[in-house]
């Protein structure tokens, strides 16, 4: 990739708009999350406090540091967090903000979105996005044998009968779904393609390929349960449109998917040439294609 690829750039400009309100609902919920868990520690501290001081008088003062010190790795990871959605830099000994995000945060917002009336594919959607940010700055580059495209399996036509989950070479490519985009883009670029009927599906085709890094297409939920499960393994999203509704005939932004992909790729060939029609984005695509 370029760093003067004209297409990339205007692509990352598009993508940095229509996430900038994701990221807000992001940095708003984890506030309001590490302010609950400061509370709660807080809280673990006062209740105690008289019980501590009949085993020692400096029990309590004890247990006292150990809680601020817990409140101190919860505000300084979540700021942490914060600065770099913000800034795009990392604070010192916050380097494990992904897994702390994916264990800790995202369990805490999905609830406090529930409580604050946010519905759960709209917490969900901003975990992806900063997920994926947070993805780019950690992970590295990658020869194409070490990446794989999980996809899911309802991007297949519904009326195809070609048996695809354990072999998707099987695919005749005839072109009405968009698994033959994906099938030359695999050859094009040489990476790992596999498509996943689940989530125990996607487990085996992981441990069989071991990919160092893993570019998703899914639902809200399917990716960020995927992203959990998979940790500390780097899983980019890239939200699937569903003109349809939800798991029937999906669609997947395979120029995007490309994009997102050649940022990983250690030296990759040329982009590919694709007429626009094959899913390529248009000026407003990648927010709504939502390469999260
Ligand atoms: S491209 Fe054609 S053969 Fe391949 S999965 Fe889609 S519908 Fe089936």
């Amino acid at each position: 990739m370029s760093a003067t690829d004209p297409t990339l750039a205007a692509f990352d400009r598009t993508d940095q708009t229509a996430g900038a309100e994701r990221k807000r609902l992001f940095i708003g919920l984890i506030t309001c999350a590490s302010v609950l868990v400061s509370l709660l520690l807080v809280g673990l501290w006062v209740v105690p406090f008289v019980g501590l001081s009949a085993i020692h008088p400096s029990a309590p003062w004890v247990f006292g540091v150990l809680v601020a010190a817990a409140i101190g790795v919860v505000g300084w990871a979540s700021l942490g967090l914060v600065l770099n959605i913000l800034l795009g830099r990392s604070l010192p000994f916050s380097r494990r903000l992904r897994g702390l995000t994916i264990k800790l945060f995202l369990p805490l917002m999905v609830l406090l979105g529930k409580a604050l009336g946010i519905s759960k594919e709209r917490v969900r959607s901003s975990f992806i996005k900063v997920n994926n940010e947070l993805v780019q700055h950690e992970a590295g580059r990658y020869a194409p044998g070490e990446i794989l495209l999980l996809m899911p399996h309802c991007l297949q036509n519904s009326r195809c009968d070609m048996r695809l989950t354990y072999d998707i070479n099987n695919c005749k490519r005839c072109g009405k779904c968009p698994i033959r985009d994906l099938l030359e883009l695999s050859d094009y670029y040489g990476v790992h393609l596999a498509i996943a009927t689940g989530g125990t599906i996607a487990r085996r085709i992981v441990v069989q390929i071991r990919p160092r890094l893993i570019v998703a297409v899914a639902c809200e939920r399917d990716l960020s349960s995927g992203i959990q499960d998979t940790y500390p393994l780097p899983v980019f999203g890239v939200l699937n449109e569903r003109p349809h509704g939800p798991c029937l005939d999906t669609g997947v932004p395979v120029h995007a998917l490309e994009l997102a992909l050649r940022r990983f790729l250690a030296s990759p060939p040329p982009l590919r040439s694709l007429p626009m029609a094959q899913g390529a984005p248009g000026p407003a695509a990648p927010g709504q294609t939502r390469s999260a």
